[in-house]
């Protein structure tokens, strides 16, 4: 008998990773600290306590390496988890390409992409403390499902701030969060304060991401019992995620190889961070200084690729700690004609200082290449990947390509972070010819950097 390529590594539920991994430990040098936005002096957990518990606020300044998935979230975990990781044999063959292309695939979960990895353990810590409803924003509306599923597993009630654009034009993602038993809040809306400023000025706005953040976070603040749940960019947000990774690591030890090059997109950076950081940690030990780990973004929110790596704040109306990290200006408001996700103006901390050190690179695609992949993708693999996703799968048709250039048999990853099966309207955009390219230009980041508040020499560094 030939042996056949695998076409897929399936771990067994007992082999689930059982502590998540936090790079901080590994950092040469800590993180910058996040500043009061009202002070610009380092805060500390005492400030983040009125919207966070204290279960997740130890996780976002711990240094521990390894920290302990609680039992209760593991037997959740095991709905959908492990998840499997595929080799894309049949993409391979339409590229004629040396190299092996792998996927790691979240898009089995209920939800149907990484984000309840977060979302379950986030509504579980905020259960053990008391709290009894969670708000959020939800942009796409994939964290704002993932949270109302969560809820619901731990008796929680949940309200998601949906950025108006969103909460219109995708239907199908709301009734999804409503059966569930969310509420879900066409966002700006007139029930909190910077909702009501932010119509005063502009009634017939669109909303953005960073608007849904103000008021969730405002909501949270001013509500006893009632926490915010943020989907990504945040320490223990990214610390959950790694789960992605450390199941990833088990199943190149069956496979017996370890990836050349790691790649995937970038939104808030939860996903790839969480994909790539147990890997990271061999390059920052010097185990693996040849690994290549590339992070991929929609030219239309160049953060990576065009930003700057300064402090800024989370949202719109400046309410959050400021965060050093890479940004657009938090006065950034993505394009209409942008429908391939990943649209908020800053990253994870930890991704974008692992960046700005060289530890990763980044780049960047217009939308219609990105859906031209996806295209392909679902045409040789079968699954309909989400349009943040595709950029990643973008990025490994041209990796295998510059493979097959080069006569190179490199092993390529990609997180595979979930399906698009409510983003069906994108690819009818697309294959109508109905898509536009767009790149934010660098004039207009130039002029949302004037926006932002100087910070001192000795903080900045
Ligand atoms: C939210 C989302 C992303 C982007 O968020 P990250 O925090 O960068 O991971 C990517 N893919 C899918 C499917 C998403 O739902």
């Amino acid at each position: 008998m030939i042996d056949m390529p695998k076409t897929k590594i399936v771990l067994d539920e007992n082999e689930m990773p059982k502590k998540w991994y936090n790079i901080q430990a590994d950092l040469k040098t800590p993180l910058d600290p996040p500043l009061n936005p009202q002070t610009k002096q380092p805060i500390g957990p005492d400030d983040l306590k009125q919207i966070f518990p204290m279960g997740l606020i130890k996780q976002e300044v711990s240094n521990e390496r390894y920290i302990q998935i609680p039992e209760k979230v593991r037997e959740i975990y095991r709905l959908w988890r492990p998840t499997p990781l595929y080799r894309a044999l049949k993409l391979e063959k339409a590229l004629k390409t040396p190299a092996k292309i792998y996927y790691k695939w979240e898009g089995v979960s209920p939800p149907g992409s990484h984000k309840p990895n977060s979302a379950v353990a986030q509504a579980y810590y905020n259960m053990k403390e008391g709290i009894e409803q969670l708000v959020t924003e939800t942009g796409a509306g994939q964290w704002g499902s993932a949270l109302s599923f969560a809820s619901r597993i731990f008796n929680l009630k949940c309200r998601v701030y949906m950025v108006k654009c969103s909460y219109e034009q995708k239907p199908y993602r709301r009734i999804l969060m409503e059966n569930w038993g969310a509420e879900v809040l066409s966002s700006p809306t007139n029930i909190t304060k910077c909702g009501r400023e932010i119509l005063k000025k502009n009634p017939k706005t669109s909303g953005s991401l960073g608007i849904s953040i103000s008021e969730a976070v405002e909501d949270a603040a001013t509500h006893e019992n009632t926490n915010y749940a943020l989907g990504s960019v945040l320490n223990h947000v990214v610390l959950h995620q790694t789960i992605i990774g450390l199941e990833l690591k088990k199943q190149f030890e069956i496979l017996g190889e370890y990836p050349d090059i790691i790649c995937g997109c970038v939104g808030g950076g939860s996903n790839f961070a969480g994909t790539s950081f147990p890997f990271l940690r061999d390059k920052l030990i010097g185990k693996k200084p040849n690994l290549k780990i590339i992070s991929v973004e929609p030219l239309a929110c160049p953060t990576l690729t065009k930003g700057e790596y300064r402090y800024d704040f989370g949202d719109t109306a400046g309410l959050t700690p400021l965060l050093k990290m890479y940004t657009l200006g938090h006065s950034y408001v993505p394009p209409a004609i942008h429908a391939g996700g990943l649209r908020y103006h800053g990253d994870s901390p930890l991704l974008s200082k692992l960046t700005k050190e060289g530890y990763m690179d980044a780049i960047a695609y217009y939308q219609k290449e990105v859906f031209e992949a996806a295209t392909l993708f679902a045409r040789t693999e079968g699954f309909i990947v989400a349009p943040e996703t595709a950029h990643a799968v973008r990025a490994a048709i041209d990796l295998a390509r510059m493979c097959k250039y080069n006569n190179e048999k490199k092993v390529i990853v990609f997180g595979n972070s979930g399906h698009g099966h409510f983003d069906l309207s994108a690819y009818e955009e697309y294959h109508s010819k109905n898509m536009h390219d767009y790149s934010y230009p660098k004039v207009m980041i130039k002029n949302n950097h004037k926006k932002l508040p100087v910070i001192k020499e000795i903080i900045q560094k």
